[in-house]
């Protein structure tokens, strides 16, 4: 028996990484395993990311079964994994340019998940010292200290390796700031030789589509229009340790699950004012003008947070 991560799965096959074993030189295998029966009678369901005992291996032919999942400290399903303990926020400071709102709406995606964060700008190289200074003090007063990066010039990148280092992180951010290419600068050769010297014997064994289908994702047919697309997810081995989801979180940040008793706590200019100044007159305060309110209204995303608190609100009415 072992103890593995499950880096990538397809039906029912699972890519499981070795990480402890009482033979101390299998660390760091790799085996092909299938998810016992049992497991699925009692309808638990293995993700990837999620930690397993694995049983009858056959450590020749790489091979082994899912005998049981350990409990997930995490999961988050945009995109489906399980003990992510970290999230990469990227957005890029040029091309597409920063946009307060949306940056905000995935910061507090992230921040509703409980999971730690890290914002990170990337194309640094497109933007002048000034701009990159005025950013780093505007995201200073909404509580974020951002690492400034470039893929391009590899600026930044060597900062982010060692935060990333021996956690599982997925990086979420709007389409064009660079999380494929931050992805591809990141991530290590995944190719594994086979028991029988055979390139991506694993892509052999479960199927030649097997990688497209990671890329694209199933469109139902019912529907036909994408919207219950499987999003299909591997996690990449880091130089340091640790992973990387091969798959950005958030593409649509909605904030659906965030209650408006919650909902305040998702700033940290609140969370600061409350720890100076609190607690509030009222224990649930909106901040929202209320007399006794120690949070008031002067901080720059004010309005963001009445905005949004109002559209939580009616959707909690309408429920
Ligand atoms: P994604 O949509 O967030 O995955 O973004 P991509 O990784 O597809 O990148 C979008 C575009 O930005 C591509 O043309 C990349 O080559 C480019 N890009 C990525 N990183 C940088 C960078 O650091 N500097 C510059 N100038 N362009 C970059
Ligand atoms: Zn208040």
């Amino acid at each position: 028996q072992a103890i593995g991560t499950v880096t990538s799965s397809q039906a029912n096959m699972m890519r499981v990484v070795v990480n402890s074993d009482s033979e101390i030189e299998n660390s760091g295998v790799e085996l092909l395993c299938v998810v016992k029966a049992v497991l699925k009678k009692i309808k638990m369901r293995v993700f990837v990311g999620d930690r397993v005992l694995v049983g009858a291996i056959d450590w020749v032919g790489r091979r082994g079964w899912i005998e049981n999942v350990f409990e997930r400290k995490t999961e988050i399903l945009d995109p489906p994994v399980a003990n992510v303990d970290h999230l990469l926020v990227l957005f890029s400071l040029e091309q597409p340019k920063i946009e307060p709102f949306m940056l905000s709406m995935f910061l507090l995606e992230a921040e509703s998940t409980g999971i730690p964060l890290t914002l990170a700008l990337n194309k640094a190289e497109l933007v002048d010292e000034v701009t990159m200074v005025e950013w780093k003090s505007r995201l200073g007063d909404w509580g974020y200290d951002p690492i400034i990066c470039s893929v391009d010039t590899k600026q930044g990148l060597d900062a982010l390796q060692l935060i990333l280092r021996d956690k599982t992180s997925v990086v979420a951010g709007p389409s064009g700031v660079g999380k494929s290419s931050l992805i591809n600068a990141l991530r290590v050769s995944t190719s594994v030789i086979g028991p029988n010297g055979d390139d991506n014997w694993f892509e052999h064994i479960v199927g030649s589509k097997w990688l497209d289908e990671q890329r694209v994702g199933e469109v139902s047919t019912r529907s036909g229009r994408g919207k219950h697309t499987t999003r299909h997810v591997s996690l990449l081995p880091l130089h340091e340790g640790g992973y990387l989801a091969d798959t950005p979180g958030f593409s649509q940040p909605s904030l659906t699950k965030v209650t408006k008793k919650s909902f305040a706590q998702y700033f940290p200019e609140i969370r600061k004012k409350l720890e100076e100044n609190g607690p509030c007159a009222f224990s649930d305060c909106l901040h929202h003008g209320e007399q006794g309110c120690v949070v008031g209204g002067d901080w720059e995303r004010y309005p963001f947070y009445l905005q949004l608190l109002d559209e939580i609100k009616i959707r909690e009415e309408s429920q």
